[in-house]
């Protein structure tokens, strides 16, 4: 039986206490079973950044072991950005090592009266101050928080002065280049007062019978997760969907203007690879996907497609120098690269279209790197607007039909009028516009709304699982057999396709019931108005609008198939069948 640490930041304890037995076969390991840690903990009402929430990170049952692409961690609270419950995960080597500690998730609580860092030494585990690394980069926290515990390559987790400041899309680095990247997740450790945390463990995690677990790991490195479906993984990583992305006509150019950037060969995978320095992997991973790179004096792990499109063509900065810059700064600050360019790109549009002077213009590059400091720093009025993120920013101005965003969280490089599938799992994604709980973009037809809310909900559901089992998104080929597989060879006990389907479901519907107790409805199931009004231009989609009426026509099927009701809310029937109708939230 596994152990979680408790750390109450206001009393300044830490202890220990067995996992909850009942809920591991139900939940499993990171995203869902942290869910279920966190709803248990919390009222929905809380406010994200009072002492009153809590936040639970966890790994998963995997972590650790020789099994490839499944260490990845979760984090789960309120998000002080929409709102809403919050799935955050991080790739690296943080969640072995916790592992190896000795510890299967922390869970966080209160907040200190002074900056703190949690020490874990194996079972040594200790509050430190902090104060001496207060308004210090990600960089230079964990360098500083490495050297405390005396060992280096100590795995780090580590929030930059726009944590400290409570930015809603601030968030944890680890590892220099790896986040927990969404949703404000370093507001809520700067809210806490809680620098970062530090972690060294010398075991090992036990698997129940070693030449089988073996056996089936290297079966399924060899036959499934090294094939040509996966591959682009390791050779290309994800810019590769720069060119991708563009063919499609879904590539957002100019603020979602345009689905289609005319200079994308400057930062594009042909780029990436001229710029590359090597390649970097997380634990136990044969792809690398991450990719070091340099240009002039701008290094970089990265950046990634997200990166690339968001902080580069969707502002038009073809630049990929200044694109390194840019995501160095928000790397180092701790500035979610997603929702900062998406919000600077809003700026722009406001600012060339009259609304609002930022001096932030497209393809601008020098204010568009200064701005990145100043929104860390909360240093200049603009910097201070601009830190509140797209929906805020767009309402102090009355700029609302320029914002790309769902529930608060600005939209992922997908073009929803290019492909409704996208479209659906933004508006439908417990989080906000997300691309990591469906992303159908190789949909046969990108139009046709009853096979994609099908695709969508077949999608969410599977992620729901796969990331509550730490696999990473790039073994795109596994599937619950896979899972179910290399489970019951780790546990030594029989563990099956069905019971992690059903997991997968249960863990969506659980984040369902959260949101509605938080108050959200079925009008949050929404996309941008630019995207419902807006002829798309340029590209294969030009002229597209993902209409209201098509909007409502996906959702009311995708709620038919969830079992949920016309207001988007799960049947009694649906949640007795999940074990979910005796959950009180
Ligand atoms: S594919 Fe990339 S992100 Fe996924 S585990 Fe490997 S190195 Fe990490």
């Amino acid at each position: 039986m596994g152990k979680m640490l408790v750390v109450d930041l206001t009393a300044g304890s830490v202890t220990t206490e067995p996992l909850r037995a009942e809920w591991l076969r139900e939940y499993w390991g990171a995203w869902g079973l942290a869910l279920r840690y966190y709803t248990d903990a919390v009222s929905p009402e809380v406010d994200p950044l009072a002492p009153e929430n809590v936040v639970v990170i966890m790994t998963a049952p995997l972590c650790g072991t020789m099994v490839p692409l499944a260490s990845r961690m979760c984090l789960v609270s309120k998000s002080p950005h929409t709102g809403t419950i919050f799935e955050s995960n991080v790739g690296g080597s943080f969640g072995p090592e916790l592992k190896y500690a000795g510890y299967d998730g922390i869970i966080i609580k209160g907040r200190a009266c002074a900056p703190v860092f949690l020490k874990i030494d194996d079972d040594r585990v200790s509050l430190e101050s902090a104060e001496h690394m207060t308004g210090q980069g990600i960089f230079e926290t964990e360098k500083l928080m490495e050297a405390a515990i005396g060992a280096h390559g100590a795995k780090t987790l580590a929030i930059g002065p726009a944590a400290e400041n409570m930015i809603t899309y601030s968030m944890i680095g680890s590892e220099s280049y790896r986040q927990f990247g969404r949703g404000g997740t370093g507001a809520l450790f700067g809210s806490k007062n809680l620098k970062g945390i530090v972690c060294r463990g010398t075991g090992a995690v036990r698997v129940a019978d070693m030449a089988r677990f073996l056996e089936r790991t290297d079966y399924y490195t060899k036959n499934d997760l090294l094939c040509d479906d996966n591959l682009w993984a390791k050779t290309d990583g994800t810019p590769i969907l720069v060119e991708v992305t563009n063919e499609m006509g879904i590539h957002p150019t100019r603020n979602y203007t345009k689905g289609f950037n005319g200079r994308k060969e400057k930062l594009n995978s042909d780029a990436i690879q001229a710029a590359k320095l090597g390649n970097r992997a997380c634990a136990s991973c044969p792809m690398a996907c991450g990719k070091f790179t340099r240009v002039n004096s701008a290094e970089i792990e990265g950046p990634e497609y997200e990166t690339l499109c968001l902080g580069g063509s969707n502002c038009d900065i073809h630049d990929l120098e200044a694109v390194i810059r840019f995501n160095r700064l928000c790397d180092d600050l701790g500035l979610d690269t997603m929702t900062c360019g998406s919000t600077i790109s809003l700026a722009m549009e406001m600012t060339e279209s009259g609304v609002h002077n930022f001096n932030l213009r497209f393809g601008q590059v020098d204010e568009y790197l200064k701005i990145v400091y100043e929104i860390a720093t909360l240093s200049t009025e603009r910097g201070r607007d601009l830190a509140k993120g797209a929906k805020h920013l767009a309402a102090k101005y009355g700029a609302e039909a320029l914002s790309m965003e769902v529930k608060g969280l600005e939209m992922p490089a997908y073009e929803p009028r290019g492909n409704f599938g996208m479209g659906i799992a933004y508006a439908t994604s417990e989080r906000g516009a997300c691309h990591l709980r469906a992303f159908p973009i190789f949909a046969t037809d990108p139009h046709d709304l009853e096979a994609l809310v099908s695709d969508v909900v077949d999608a969410q559901n599977a992620n729901s699982i796969k990331w509550s089992l730490g696999f990473c998104d790039f073994w795109g080929t596994i599937n619950t057999t896979i899972e179910a597989d290399l489970m019951s060879a780790g546990l030594g006990e029989p563990v099956s396709a069905e019971e992690l389907d059903r997991a997968g479901e249960r863990i969506w519907n659980l984040s369902r019931l959260f949101n509605l107790a938080a108050g959200f409805t079925a009008a949050d199931d929404t996309l941008p108005k630019k995207i419902m009004e807006r002829p798309l231009e340029g590209g294969r989609h030009e002229g597209r609008v993902f209409s209201r009426a098509d909007l409502a026509r996906a959702m009311q099927s995708y709620y038919e198939l969830r079992d949920w009701s016309a207001k988007g809310i799960p049947s009694s029937r649906k949640l007795a069948a999940l074990g979910l109708d005796t959950t009180i939230l």
